[in-house]
């Protein structure tokens, strides 16, 4: 493990904190026995900073889809990780772990990404993920939920995640109305012009995203008469196929 020093305090921190937002989750709750063993076991091997907060537990694990068959036989987080250990003026990197072998790849890699350590043939590849990872991603939306909840019902990472998906095609237009609108689950709708501009989400949002502006070229795109129509006449015909499959058994 490496460490570096917080030039506040002094103190010295290992290079990888265990971010205690994503603990292994069993039923409703979370898996004590196995969060205790990982967070023991990552403790040992090191890591000296575990960071936690009442809101935490209960979310899903940040995706980061930049490595299109770039050849190098590193894992998608391990390439980030070693991206943002290459930069000196990086103290701890805090990473949500619930999986094993996660935390043991991310060990090892913290014992060995020092600052400036990536060659110009790395920081290339990972410049041209990022790319391919924006080309794919309208709105850098992690999908924290710190938005959330809105107050006019909006679900703004549903919104955003549905947005995403397929760069606006017209399936992704359809999973649109069909998930956000509450047609699957039976759930309020909470489509994105129901925003009422309120500025709420976001004074909290990390990625400082300017969530209402956004919200708009989502309803111009996803919400057009042609989209509601097609939304509409899909739920129709999932019901019908639902209810002559009930039918027959
Ligand atoms: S600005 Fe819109 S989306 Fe954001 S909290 Fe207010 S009503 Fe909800
Ligand atoms: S706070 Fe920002 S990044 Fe997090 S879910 Fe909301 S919009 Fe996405």
């Amino acid at each position: 493990m490496l460490y570096r020093t917080m030039e506040k305090t002094g103190d010295e921190l290992s290079v990888l904190g265990f971010g205690c937002m994503r603990l292994p989750r069993k039923g409703m709750g979370i898996d004590e026995e196995r969060a205790i063993r990982q967070i023991r076991y990552a403790v040992d091997q090191g890591v000296n900073y575990v960071d936690t907060a009442l809101i935490y537990p209960g979310n899903e694990g940040l995706r980061y889809a930049a490595s299109k068959g770039l050849g190098v036989k590193r894992t998608p987080a391990e390439w980030a990780l070693r991206w943002v250990w290459n930069h000196p003026e990086v103290t701890v990197v805090l990473s949500g772990m619930n999986d094993e072998q996660h935390i043991e790849e991310n060990i090892r890699v913290a014992g060995e990404a020092n600052p400036n350590s990536l060659t110009k043939k790395e920081l290339d590849i990972v410049g041209r993920a990022a790319e391919a990872y924006r080309a794919t991603n309208r709105v850098g939306c992690t999908g924290c939920r710190y938005c959330m909840p809105c107050p006019a019902g909006v679900n703004i990472p549903g919104c955003f995640e549905a947005y995403n998906t397929d760069s606006g095609t017209l399936q992704s237009k359809v999973m649109y109305h069909l998930r956000v609108g509450g047609k699957m689950d039976g759930a309020r709708p909470a489509y994105v012009s129901l925003c009422k501009d309120c500025g709420k989400c976001v004074k909290v949002c990390p990625q400082h995203l300017p969530i209402p502006e956004v919200l708009r070229e989502v309803a111009r795109d996803y919400e057009t008469l042609g989209a509601r129509v097609i939304g509409g006449a899909t739920v129709y015909a999932l019901r019908l196929m639902r209810w002559n499959t009930m039918r027959n058994a």
